[in-house]
């Protein structure tokens, strides 16, 4: 888009949550230009890595007044992502030479922690968030197609609630809180223990277990083959696994790889679509989890139907509501950090007139012509923000066109579409072997603009 040619205006930016997408959306607001709310319900930054050992009130999360845990880390948790390629792209995820951190390529969640903690005292964000402070309700000025009224509550003896008026809103809370579940026949009799991962902390409370878990994701490698130290039998479903590795796995004697769970009964047996069936104790779904804006209210202008956020243009904008209310972070299979900051970029420079975005009629025949082409190819809804390496690669060309800017450099998705192969070929060890020693080197020659 040609760049626009109205007066560079700042504007009164609310930006809800203070996760890796917050932090970095606020720094791009606040070098636009902008002043910049950030409400975060937490007492610190760093949003899903902020590691607690506590758990919900409903461990299978359907409870809608349980109480509610936002992170969803096990204490286990090492990055499934090279540190070099998962850091923000002018803040390197580099080592630090302090007995304190983590130097591994793939580190713990608390080193994720430490990074963010760091960028936010380098970058001073931490004076524009208001912590302890939910959002409890976002809609538009009546009358207006541009103001937002964002009601927020603030933690403590006496319950502070506030109304303010802002010129926009950036959505940064996260798409990791909200446990989906996959139906399954004969669920609601089954007489085992049901949790889902989103409320996994350790291992111990399976010793001795016979647990089925259904899903195939990188959590679900990791929590079984954990569970699998101290369970009786560990039993994966998973709806998708390469050719030939049905059945007992490699290297262990008590784990089993099936096809989806069929149904279950209720004298606690569960069924394998392949006609195999356990007696279980626990079935552990690591199916994932929902968008939820709890706060917003778009009356049905911005919708979540089957997992899809929209309409939005580029993942980012309402055609009707943008640029005045935006969203950072919903693409999954991505590298989520320089993402976010390029997504920033582009929210940072529409609001303020650096950027022109195209016509709310173009960005919804954008939208449409992306909802046919998942029809046609018969991809579900809720595959919409599934991107992995090809697409995030053309998303991300994209961003930079529309924000001017570069950043998005080869080394770094070739070493994410290396780290997804490399999942595959050694779910046990990718972590701490790889091959793509040549893609360190250029990553380190990179960062030598942004570190020296
Ligand atoms: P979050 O980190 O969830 O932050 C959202 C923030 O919003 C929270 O602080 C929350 O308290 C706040 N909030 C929510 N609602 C409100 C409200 N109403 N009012 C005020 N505040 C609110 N990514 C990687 O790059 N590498 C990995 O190795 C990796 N591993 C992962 C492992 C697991 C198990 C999971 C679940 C995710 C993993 N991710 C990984 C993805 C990770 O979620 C993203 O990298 C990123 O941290 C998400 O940041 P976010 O800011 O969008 O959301």
């Amino acid at each position: 888009m040609p760049p626009s040619t109205d007066p560079i205006t700042s504007r009164h930016v609310a930006v809800i949550g203070a996760g890796a997408s917050g932090l970095v959306a606020a720094r791009e607001l606040r070098r636009e230009g902008h002043s910049v709310v950030v409400f975060e319900r937490g007492d610190q930054v760093g949003g899903i890595w902020v590691y607690t050992p506590n758990v919900e009130s409903d461990p299978l999360g359907l409870d809608p007044t349980r109480t509610t845990v936002h992170c969803s880390l096990y204490n286990c948790l090492r990055t499934n992502l090279p540190r070099e390629a998962m850091g923000y792209v002018d803040y390197p995820f580099v080592s630090k030479e302090d007995p304190d951190r983590d130097p591994r390529r793939f580190p713990g969640h608390r080193e994720v922690l430490m990074y963010l903690k760091d960028f936010a005292l380098e970058f001073g964000i931490g004076e524009m968030v208001r912590f302890e402070t939910e959002v409890v309700c976002v809609r538009l000025v009546e009358g207006s197609k541009s103001k937002w009224k964002v009601k927020s509550k603030k933690r403590g003896k006496d319950d502070v609630t506030l109304e303010e008026i802002f010129d926009a809103v950036v959505v940064c809370n996260g798409h990791y809180t909200e446990p989906r579940i996959a139906e399954i026949p004969g669920m609601n009799a089954w007489p085992g223990k049901q949790i889902h991962s989103h409320n996994y902390r350790v291992p111990e409370p399976f010793r001795d277990q016979v647990v089925v878990l259904i899903g195939s994701s990188a959590s679900a490698i990791d929590i079984s083959r954990e569970i699998a130290g101290v369970a009786k039998e560990v039993h994966i479903a998973a709806r998708t696994v390469r050719d030939g590795t049905f059945g007992k796995q490699h290297g262990y004697d008590n784990m089993w790889l099936h096809p989806m769970v069929e149904s279950t009964c209720k004298d606690g047996t569960v069924y394998f679509q392949d006609g195999c069936f356990v007696l279980a104790n626990v079935i552990l779904h690591c199916t994932g989890y929902k968008y939820h804006f709890p706060f917003l209210e778009t009356d049905g202008i911005v919708t979540v139907d089957d997992n899809r956020v929209g309409p939005l243009y580029k993942h980012i904008f309402p055609p009707v509501l943008a640029p005045w209310l935006s969203f950072v972070g919903l693409p999954w299979k991505v590298l989520p950090f320089p993402m976010f900051e390029l997504q920033s970029k582009w929210i940072a420079g529409a609001l303020s007139n650096r950027f022109t975005l195209p016509s709310q009629e173009e960005m919804m025949e954008d939208v449409e012509a992306i909802y046919s082409s998942l029809e046609a190819s018969g991809t579900p809804k809720r595959y919409t923000h599934c991107m992995g390496a090809s697409i995030q690669s053309e998303y991300n060309n994209c961003l930079e066109a529309h924000c001017a800017c570069t950043g998005n450099e080869e080394w770094r998705m070739q070493m994410f579409d290396a780290m997804l192969k490399s999942v595959l070929a050694r779910p046990e060890s990718y972590r701490d072997e790889w091959e793509d020693h040549h893609l360190i080197l250029q990553a380190h020659e990179d960062f030598i603009k942004y570190t020296s």
